[in-house]
Order: C-alpha cells, then sequence, then structure tokens
C-alpha cells in the first residue's frame, strides 16, 4: 500500500528499502544487545577470586568481545543513519478521494464568477503597473536581480492593504496572529518536510550558519508547538502570521518569467492550525472557506482544485489550490493553496496531544523529553510543573497550513481583473479602508 502510494505521488522514496533496513537494523541491534550481555557476564565473573590460567582466558575472551561489539555498533550506527534518511523520504499517505495522476488530474471542486467580458484590448499586470508607476523591475535586477521588483506609490500601499485585509478576516475567524522570523533552522525546516540543501532546493541557505530564510511561514508556525504535548482540549490551535517567503524557484527557468508572478521574494498571510485526527477533515474544509470567501468579497473569479496525487509533494494528505483568472496573462493562475499534512509534520516535530485531557490539567509531560519547556508562554501543553494530567497515551496531532494572501499573485489578479480602458484600476471594495478610501488606481501626478 505505501509502495502504490509512493507510485502515485510520483516519489522516488523506496519502502522495500526501509523495510529492509529496518530488519537488519533489528538484527544488528540484537547482535549488539547479546554482546553487551555477554561482556557484562564475562566481566562479573572476573569478580571473584580466580586461577590465573581462568582469569587469563576471561581477559582474553573480554578483549574479543569488545572487538566485536565496537565493529557491530559502527555497523549498527551506519544503518540506522540510512533507515533514518531512507524513512524521512517517504510521503505522506493519501486522501482516498484524491484524484491520481499528475497537475492536469485535478479536479474542481467549485468554481466562482466567471471570466469578465472586456470592451477594450487587455493589458497584462507588468504594462499595467508600469503605466501607473507601482513597481520598478529596473533598480529591483541592479540591486538584487533578476525575479525581485520594488512596490511604489500605490503598488507599495496596495501590498500594506492586501496583507492588513487578510490579516484582519483570518483573525476574525478566531485565528491567533503573529509575527514570525523569517530566518529559521535548517533542522525545522527539514521537520516541516522541505530540504534544505541539495541540487533542486527551493531553500536559501545562509553560508556558514545553521539558518536558512524561509519559504513560508509555515516553517516557523509549525515550530512554535515543536517537542510540545498539548491537552487535547486546547484543539485547534489556529494561527495566522505574516511572513516573506524566499525561493530559488529551482527549475522554474522561463515560467511567467516576467512580473510579479513567480518572484524570489515574496510577503504572504498564512494560516496554520493544528488539531485531533477528528478535527482535522473539517478544518481543512474552513480553510479552503475562508479563502474562498476572501477571494468572493475581493470580486475574483476562481476555481478551487482538489490537487491530484502527483502533486502533492511530500507532506501533504490532501491538498486544495486556488486558481484565479488573470484576463492579461490569459490563464487561470494560483493564487492559494490549502493542505492537510495530518501527522506527517508532528512526528518529525514530535507535537502530540493528550486525549481527554482539559486545558487546565494541561501540562506535565512525562514521556516526551519537552517538560517545561516554553513554561509560561502559552496557555497549557507543556508547562513545567503543570495541574497534573501526565500520564496516559498521547497521539501526534494534526497540522494544516493554508494561504490567506500571497501578495504579489493578488496583485496580478486585482490589477488584471479590475483594469479600465485608460489604464486605471478599480480598487476592490472590501481594500478602500485601508487605501485611506482610494477607489481607482490612477497614474502618480
Ligand atoms: P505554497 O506555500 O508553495 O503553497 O505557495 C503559497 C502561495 O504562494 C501559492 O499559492 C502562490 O499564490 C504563491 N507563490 C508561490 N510561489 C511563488 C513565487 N515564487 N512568487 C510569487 N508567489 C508565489
Amino acid at each position: 500500500m505505501v509502495a502504490t502510494n509512493c507510485k502515485n505521488r510520483f516519489s522516488s522514496a523506496d519502502p522495500h528499502k526501509v523495510v529492509a533496513l529496518y530488519d537488519e537494523f533489528v538484527a544488528l541491534k540484537s547482535q549488539v544487545d547479546s554482546l553487551r550481555a555477554e561482556r557484562n557476564e564475562n566481566s562479573n565473573a572476573m569478580k571473584g577470586k580466580l586461577d590465573a590460567d581462568k582469569r587469563a582466558a576471561l581477559i582474553a575472551r573480554g578483549q574479543e568481545l569488545k572487538d566485536q561489539l565496537a565493529g557491530v555498533e559502527e555497523r549498527l550506527s551506519g544503518v540506522e543513519a540510512a533507515l533514518q534518511r531512507e524513512g524521512q523520504r517517504v510521503p505522506n499517505l493519501t486522501h482516498p478521494r484524491v484524484p491520481i495522476g499528475g497537475e492536469e488530474n485535478a479536479a474542481v471542486l467549485k468554481e466562482v464568477g466567471s471570466q469578465r467580458a472586456f470592451t477594450f484590448p487587455v493589458k497584462d499586470h507588468v504594462t499595467l503597473a508600469e503605466a501607473l508607476d507601482m513597481v520598478d523591475f529596473e533598480s529591483a535586477a541592479e540591486v538584487s536581480g533578476q525575479k525581485f521588483y520594488y512596490l511604489r506609490n500605490a503598488g507599495a500601499l496596495l501590498e500594506l492593504a492586501l496583507v492588513n485585509y487578510a490579516f484582519n478576516k483570518v483573525v476574525s475567524r478566531g485565528f491567533t496572529p503573529i509575527m514570525t522570523p523569517d530566518l529559521v533552522k535548517a533542522s525545522v525546516l527539514e521537520k516541516c518536510g522541505f530540504q534544505p540543501r541539495g541540487s533542486g532546493t527551493q531553500i536559501y541557505a545562509v553560508e556558514d550558519s545553521p539558518l536558512c530564510l524561509t519559504g513560508t511561514a509555515e516553517v516557523p508556525l509549525g515550530g512554535v508547538y515543536m517537542d510540545r504535548i498539548l491537552p487535547e482540549a486546547e484543539l485547534p490551535v489556529k494561527m495566522v502570521a505574516f511572513g516573506h517567503c524566499f525561493r530559488t524557484e529551482a527549475g522554474a527557468a522561463g515560467m511567467a518569467g516576467k512580473g510579479l508572478y513567480r518572484v524570489h521574494q515574496f510577503s504572504k498571510v498564512e494560516m496554520f492550525v493544528l488539531a485531533t485526527p477528528e478535527q482535522s477533515e473539517a478544518l481543512h474544509q474552513e480553510l479552503i472557506d475562508i479563502e474562498a470567501d476572501m477571494f468572493t468579497e475581493l470580486g475574483l473569479h476562481f476555481k478551487v482544485l482538489d490537487m491530484p496525487s502527483g502533486d502533492l509533494g511530500a507532506p501533504a494528505f490532501r491538498k486544495y489550490d486556488v486558481e484565479a483568472w488573470m484576463p492579461g496573462l490569459q490563464r487561470y493562475g494560483e493564487i492559494s493553496s490549502a493542505s492537510n499534512c495530518t501527522d506527517y509534520q508532528s512526528r518529525r516535530l514530535n507535537i502530540r496531544y493528550r486525549p481527554g485531557v482539559a486545558a487546565k490539567e494541561a501540562g506535565a509531560d512525562s514521556d516526551g523529553g519537552a517538560e517545561g519547556k516554553k513554561a509560561g508562554g502559552k496557555k497549557g501543553g507543556g508547562k513545567k510543573g503543570g495541574a497534573g494530567g501526565s500520564g496516559g497515551k498521547t497521539e501526534f496531532v494534526h497540522t494544516l497550513n493554508a494561504t490567506a494572501c500571497a501578495v504579489p499573485r493578488m496583485i496580478v489578479a486585482i490589477l488584471e481583473n479590475f483594469q479600465q480602458e485608460d489604464g486605471s484600476v478599480v480598487v476592490p471594495v472590501p481594500l478602500r479602508p485601508y487605501l485611506g478610501g482610494m477607489e481607482v488606481i490612477r497614474p502618480p501626478a
């Protein structure tokens, strides 16, 4: 079942190899255990009064056992490392309703609005934004390189308006607002299912440092509850963060090369949820509903897609993408993505909950090694000396992440959909309060 799942997800992981390594690990471990037991017996035997011959024989056997043990232990640690490495490559299982295959097999779950009929020749977002003096690609190319940009005038204000709008919307749905670090440890990226190094990585690593520039606030948010045990009553935990995303976009050469569509750095408002397995499917729906409500309110025409197995990456059990119509590009473009990662990330991040434990009984952790972490920082779980609730079975939480607003793609969609014949752009009504009431973006005087 796992091997078929890997094939369906276009993953090169080899579960048969993992099984073989595990068997080898178990066999070597038992060899190590019995050699250690024999060595202990041998040294105990030397404690009494012995004649010289017997003592010499025991010393020789002791040396033999020591050498054998060193050899087997070395093999064991090599096999253990390989088991970890190969095991980590195995992707999450897949929701039974997910379509099997590549991108072309995405299933449309919902469609909102329709393509606007234009009565004039349509411009793309680059032409519009340059004429409105909202972007400066030239200076960005000098200062940072290709696929960077400055936002200027209404462009800069529009980013802030979008971020504020999305933040407020999501906070009003009960999410805790958070500002996250943009630099994270490579180890935390790995635990969230990203590859910080190697060919084809999307991650910028900082030289001579364990840090990387994060590609999404999902990583610092996933790390908030790392190594903790939460009381069940505290779930779901709902967070929304503003963060910058940095992506090498390796392998994306030539794809939507010009403009804001695919860039190396962008701002994003991201939702992240910790839930019980029973809650996670309904929360996945809640996340996509929040996204759809915002995009509808902004007046975009879009489709919600159930992404196929080959497009899920390693962590997602199920993923819903939203694609909005972009008239200048003359195609639908992805503006957001919502994933249920079930326990894939929480196993690596070691985030668990104790079923049946009320919030106030929360915190003592008897088996996670996380006792006392973050005492007093947050409610509940993991707090040192917590008032009971320890003991009993723990389970891994489910994690979910979803884009509330990926700024540059929203700017593309807004400029291209709401352009007027004279090159000005009508501001969607919900954003106007965040732009000092501006109704139309016109070139600066
Ligand atoms: P992801 O975290 O990869 O699911 O991306 C979240 C959202 O960010 C996507 O749905 C896109 O709207 C946007 N996005 C991803 N990559 C880029 C990029 N290189 N430039 C601009 N926006 C991006």
